[in-house]
C-alpha cells in the first residue's frame, strides 16, 4: 500500500500517518519529494482499512499493491509452490472438482415433487452427470410465484440421492435452514447470486466446512466476488467452488450476460479456487445453454451447472431455460472432449 500525501502536507500530518501505520505493526518507508511525501507500507496491509487512511489529515490518495484477498489468491499460492500454479480441488462427497476432469451438475430449477425428482435424477445420472441439483428454497423475483417446497423438497432430494448415488447441491437462502441441510444430508451448499454478499450467511456457512458453490452476484465485480469467497476461507472453509452465472448489463436479449472473460480471469490470473459456469441462468434460453456450456469447456472451466426438466412446459420454475435429456447428453459428451483438447493445448503454452 502506498499513501500519497497532499502537496505541501506538513510534517505533523505525515508523522500522524506514520504513527497510525506503525501502531498497527507495519513498517514505513518515506519518500520526501520537493512537493509531496509518499509513504510506503512494509508488511501485510490486510488489516489496514483504506478508507480510514483516506480520512487522515492531508492524505490525498491510497494505492493498493496487493489484492484485498489473501487466501483465495493465485499469486500467493503460486509463490508458496515455487512459482507453479497450484489449484485446490474440492471433494463433494467423493466427486472431485478440479482434478483434471470437468464436473457436471444437473437437475431441475426447483424440486416440485418426488416423482419429478426421481425421473430427472435417473436421466441425469444416465447422461453421466456427477452431481444433482434442485432448489427447495427458491429466490423468486415475484412473491406470487412458486417459492419452493422447503423441507419437503430437501426430503425428495435426499430420496433421489439415495436412489441414484448422486450427491446433491441445493441453495441455502438463510442460515436458519442450516440444521435441515445437515439433517437431509445436503452435500454442497449453493449460495445464490442474490446472496453472494450476504456476509453473515457466508460466515455461518464457513463454519459447516461443507463444500460451498458460491455464485457470483449479477452486479458483483471480480474483486468484490473474490473478497466474498475470502470470507469463507477466513471462516475456516477451504471447500469453495466459484460459479459465473451471468451479470446485469444493458443487454436484455439474454436473461443475463454471461461473463466468460471473468471465468478466464479468475482461473488464470486471480484464484486457485475451482471455477464453474452456469450457462442456464447466464442465457435464460435453452437453445443457448449447450453452445455456451461448450464455450466454458473451451476455457477449461472446472465444471458446468445446468437446469434440465423432463417436461419443461409444466415446470413450476424456469421452464424456458431447461434443457432436455438429449441436450444434456450432448453437453456432457462433447463438453468433455472440448475440455481435454483445450486443456492439453493450454498446458503446452
Ligand atoms: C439457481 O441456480 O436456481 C438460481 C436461482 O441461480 P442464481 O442464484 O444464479 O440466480
Ligand atoms: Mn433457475
Amino acid at each position: 500500500m502506498i499513501i500519497h500525501m497532499e502537496i505541501g502536507a506538513n510534517e505533523e500530518a505525515v508523522q500522524a500517518v506514520e504513527d497510525f501505520i506503525r501502531k498497527r505493526g507495519l513498517g514505513v518507508e518515506k519518500i520526501i519529494g520537493k512537493e509531496r511525501t509518499v509513504i510506503g507500507l512494509i508488511g501485510d496491509p490486510q488489516g489496514i482499512d483504506e478508507n480510514i487512511v483516506l480520512g487522515l489529515d492531508a492524505v490525498e490518495k491510497v494505492t493498493r499493491i496487493t489484492e484485498p484477498y489473501r487466501l483465495v489468491s493465485l499469486s500467493r499460492k503460486r509463490a508458496m509452490n515455487g512459482g507453479k500454479p497450484l489449484y485446490t480441488a474440492v471433494d463433494v462427497a467423493g466427486v472431485k472438482v478440479g482434478a483434471g476432469e470437468p464436473v457436471f451438475i444437473a437437475g431441475p430449477c426447483a424440486v416440485e415433487s418426488l416423482e419429478q425428482m426421481m425421473i430427472i435424477a435417473r436421466y441425469v445420472k444416465e447422461a453421466g452427470a456427477h452431481l444433482l441439483r434442485g432448489g427447495a428454497y427458491k429466490p423468486r423475483t415475484s412473491v406470487y410465484t412458486f417459492q419452493g417446497l422447503g423441507e419437503e423438497g430437501l426430503k425428495y432430494l435426499q430420496e433421489a440421492k439415495n436412489a441414484t448415488g448422486l450427491p446433491i447441491v441445493t441453495e441455502l437462502m438463510s442460515e436458519r435452514y442450516l440444521d435441515l441441510f445437515i439433517k437431509y444430508g445436503i452435500d454442497c451448499i449453493q449460495i445464490g447470486a442474490r446472496n453472494d454478499l450476504n456476509y453473515d450467511l457466508l460466515k455461518e456457512v464457513a463454519k459447516t466446512r461443507l463444500p460451498v458453490l458460491l455464485k457470483r452476484g449479477m452486479s458483483t465485480d471480480i474483486t468484490t466476488y473474490l473478497q466474498a469467497a475470502e470470507y469463507l476461507l477466513v471462516g475456516g472453509n477451504p471447500n469453495v467452488i466459484l460459479c459465473e452465472r451471468g451479470i446485469k448489463t444493458f443487454e436484455t436479449y439474454t436473461r443475463n450476460t454471461i461473463d466468460l472473460g471473468a471465468v478466464a480471469a479468475l482461473k488464470y490470473l486471480e484464484t486457485h479456487l475451482q471455477v464453474i459456469v452456469d450457462p442456464t441462468h447466464g442465457t435464460g434460453k435453452r437453445e443457448l445453454v449447450v453452445p455456451i456450456g461448450l464455450a466454458a469447456m473451451a476455457l477449461v472451466a472446472d465444471g458446468i451447472i445446468v437446469e434440465t426438466h423432463h417436461d419443461p412446459k409444466k415446470a413450476l420454475c424456469d421452464g424456458s431455460q431447461a434443457i432436455s435429456q438429449q441436450q444434456l447428453e450432448t453437453l456432457i459428451q462433447t463438453g468433455r472432449e472440448v475440455y481435454h483438447t483445450a486443456r492439453q493445448a493450454l498446458m503446452k503454452q
